[in-house]
């Protein structure tokens, strides 16, 4: 009985909040973010590089309002220039000149996120074959207070911290990964959801799930829950929050000023059984994480074929500026053209 409730949840390819029939629903907003930000990026090459330097401008500009200067050169600085190799056609492997490593930097959040998948993407999929472990993706929400973005976050780290001492979570979840995901609505407050990947090991009801965490919170019961069919994928997904936690181009100074405040709060973690595998784990030769593509790429230098069309490789010098339009050259140009003008 409890077993045919969740399969039916479960089999829900689409990723629309599975909201209790007999509650009212109360935080329609909630459940929206919730979709929304779990949506797919769909933006080319070009866009996606043309955001990341849009955003770095306006973080260094928020920075300097708030004379945070030395802040403002480094994330004005990183990437700048860049050594691009490449055949024309695709881009084999791009080495920046400086790094800022600001947790809000979209370049540097990105290697972030990839280290982070290196690292326990392994780790994750010999947890599941040696625990016999299904992995989903679990993102709770709580209701909205006047407090600011610690208090908010506190708040939700507290109540998962509670739910993990439940006999029903204990029960049915063998631990995973967290990771923090803080928006603002317009009216300025908070929103903090945490993002998990559980590792759970039998079928249960989603509507008990729902009342545990009414029963630790207080005065929430929203949450989203999908099966991860793919770990790298689910992983991936999961990762993106610790890049980029929170939607930049709507923060202003102030918020910029809090973040900073936040220095030392951890974004991602892990938890229970799977906290405690990752210890004692070592990865094997064979369980890189990084794609073929990505693991060759470190190896190449100028004059190698690209591992995608063997042309020979150049290497190509840019600026932060020009990044985005050699992306938009490559996007545009017929199969077999090189982008001639760059070279
Ligand atoms: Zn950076
Ligand atoms: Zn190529």
């Amino acid at each position: 009985m409890i077993q045919s409730t969740l399969s039916t949840v479960l089999t829900t390819s689409d990723i629309l909040p599975v909201v209790s029939q007999s509650k009212p629903l109360l935080h329609t907003y909630l459940d929206k973010r919730v979709t929304k930000s779990q949506r797919k990026n769909k933006r080319t090459r070009s866009q996606t590089a043309r955001a990341r330097l849009q955003t770095k401008e306006h973080l260094a500009g928020l920075a300097r309002e708030l004379y945070e200067v030395e802040l403002a050169d480094k994330l004005e600085r990183c990437h700048s220039r860049l050594s691009v190799l490449t055949c024309g056609r695709h881009i084999a492997r791009i080495i920046p000149n400086f790094t800022c490593e600001f947790r809000l930097c979209p370049d540097c959040g990105r290697r972030r996120s990839r280290k982070l998948q290196s690292k326990y993407l392994p780790a994750m999929r010999a947890f599941m074959l040696h625990r016999k472990v299904t992995p989903v993706h679990l993102v709770l929400t709580q209701t909205h207070r006047k407090e600011n973005r610690k208090q908010s976050a506190k708040r939700i780290k507290g109540s998962f911290t509670r739910l993990q001492r439940r006999g029903f979570w204990k029960e049915y979840f063998k631990g995973g990964t967290w990771s923090l995901e803080f928006t603002k609505d317009k009216n300025g407050l908070h929103h903090t959801h945490l993002h998990i990947i559980g590792f759970r090991r039998k079928f249960f009801d989603i509507e008990l799930l729902r009342d545990e965490w009414l029963a630790v919170t207080g005065d929430s019961h929203v949450l989203n829950l999908k099966p991860i069919k793919d770990i790298a994928a689910g992983l991936q997904e999961v990762v993106k929050y610790v890049s980029k936690p929170l939607d930049i181009r709507r923060f202003g100074a102030a918020d910029l000023k809090e973040f900073l405040g936040l220095k030392n709060m951890r974004m991602f973690g892990t938890f229970g059984e799977f906290r405690d595998f990752c210890k004692g784990f070592e990865p094997s030769d064979d369980d890189d994480a990084m794609s073929d593509l990505e693991s060759l790429a470190r190896d190449l230098v100028e004059g190698c074929a690209c591992p995608q069309c063997s042309a020979p490789l150049f290497d190509l010098r840019l600026s932060k500026s020009e990044l985005p339009q050699f992306y938009e050259q490559i996007e545009s140009s017929p199969p077999g053209k090189v982008g001639r003008s760059w070279m």
